[in-house]
């Protein structure tokens, strides 16, 4: 029987109540199988961390995590803390460290759920956005002098490689090959950043080379906020900038119903340090302690970690049993308009993880 090692870290807020949940619904789809099961391993890195010790994860922490299979993560934030110190000192450090340089974000709109924009139909918002996860405008290039003084300085450069965008652009090509409509856009903003985005679009052409069967297209990080509204169904596969995409996703988060429902995976494409899967929105702090947290974004994240670790059809027996979730809407949490709390939500797709198996093993 294979197992997975699967390191669990809540971090901060609601983090600390989807990520349990999200392990109980592994379990759940783990239960009764006899050729693979899971083994946790919890890390109680973040604000809470950092208050006792003055880092948000130990120094050696990576190592710790080197060895996994994969890494579930809830959200770094805590209003007591600077944003810039918890990103930097637990989210970034790992990514950056285990150079997961794709960020991928699917949007759909799930059963039941009901999206702000009037004329889309549910068919016509099936986007993934790739985003570029390990330089760029989030490179850490820059410093302040003069701290204090009139003439006080600071700088972020934004700073972007021919092997990080070509290697960011390979995957998104590929990404977009392996779906059904074979189309991407690569959003840049060439016409006002005349140097890195112009080196940007450059490579999007050489590799678009590599995949004669993709159809491409530019669009302006501007004007494709507007076309995510007007014209949805335009969009399949998207790539951009760390910044951009940041931007975009939350966005299509939004226009998908609910930030609740968002996944995302920061993966290592060549599978030499474990990928970190986790839901896109943050601590939530307002929300925390009430059992009122959405933990869908999370368990779609499961889904996601489930194909990545190369079992296929259990994510598609977890996707299956969110989507009959949210297509009842006495199940919805207070973000989508219902009344439903985040451990009823929990065992109902617990209840029906185990139902699809049922079903599966009778026919
Ligand atoms: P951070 O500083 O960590 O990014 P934040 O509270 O500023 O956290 P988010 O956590 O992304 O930002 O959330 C913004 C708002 O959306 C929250 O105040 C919360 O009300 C709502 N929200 C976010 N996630 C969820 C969720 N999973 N379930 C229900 N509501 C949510």
């Amino acid at each position: 029987m294979k197992t997975y090692k699967i390191a669990c870290i809540p971090g901060d807020g609601i983090g600390k109540e989807v990520v349990p949940a999200g392990q109980q619904v592994l379990q759940a789809l783990a239960e009764g199988q006899n050729n693979f099961r899971f083994a946790f391993t919890s890390f109680d890195w973040g604000g809470d961390y950092f208050r006792q010790h003055g880092i948000m994860m130990p120094d050696k922490g990576l190592d710790e995590l080197r060895h996994m299979d994969a890494i579930l993560f809830g959200s770094a934030g805590d209003p007591h803390i600077p944003d810039h110190i918890t990103l930097w000192g637990l989210r970034l450090k790992i990514c950056q460290g285990f150079d997961q340089y794709a960020n991928v974000r699917p949007t759909r709109i799930l059963p039941g759920i009901d999206g702000p924009l009037k004329r889309c139909r549910t068919e016509d918002l099936d986007w993934v956005i790739v985003r570029e996860n390990s330089e760029g405008e989030y490179a850490g290039v820059g410093g302040r002098a003069h701290q204090g003084h009139p003439i006080e300085v600071a700088t972020d450069v934004s700073m972007m490689t021919r092997a990080g965008v070509e290697r960011i652009m390979r995957y998104a090509f590929r990404l977009a090959q392996s779906r059904p409509r074979k189309l991407l856009t690569v959003v840049t903003k060439s016409n006002a950043q005349r140097h890195a985005m112009v080196m940007w679009d450059e490579i999007a052409l050489q590799i678009s080379q590599e995949f004669p069967d993709v159809h491409w297209d530019k669009e302006l990080v501007d004007a494709c906020t507007a076309r995510m509204v007007n014209r949805p169904a335009s969009l399949d596969t998207v790539v951009a900038t760390n910044l951009h995409a940041d931007i975009l996703s939350d966005l299509a988060a939004a226009l998908a119903g609910s930030l609740g429902i968002a996944p995302t995976g920061n993966i290592d494409p060549e599978r030499r340090y474990p990928s970190m899967f986790e839901p896109i929105h943050g601590s939530a702090f307002d929300i925390m302690g009430k059992g009122l947290a959405n933990p869908i974004g999370t368990f779609w994240s499961c889904v996601m970690l489930l194909e990545h670790l190369g079992e296929p059809a259990q994510a598609r027996r977890l996707m299956q049993a969110i989507e009959t979730v949210t297509a009842n809407p006495a199940l919805h949490t207070r973000d989508l308009g219902g009344s439903a709390g985040m451990q009823e939500v929990t065992d109902a797709v617990c209840q029906f993880v185990q139902k699809i198996d049922q079903r599966q093993r009778a026919a």
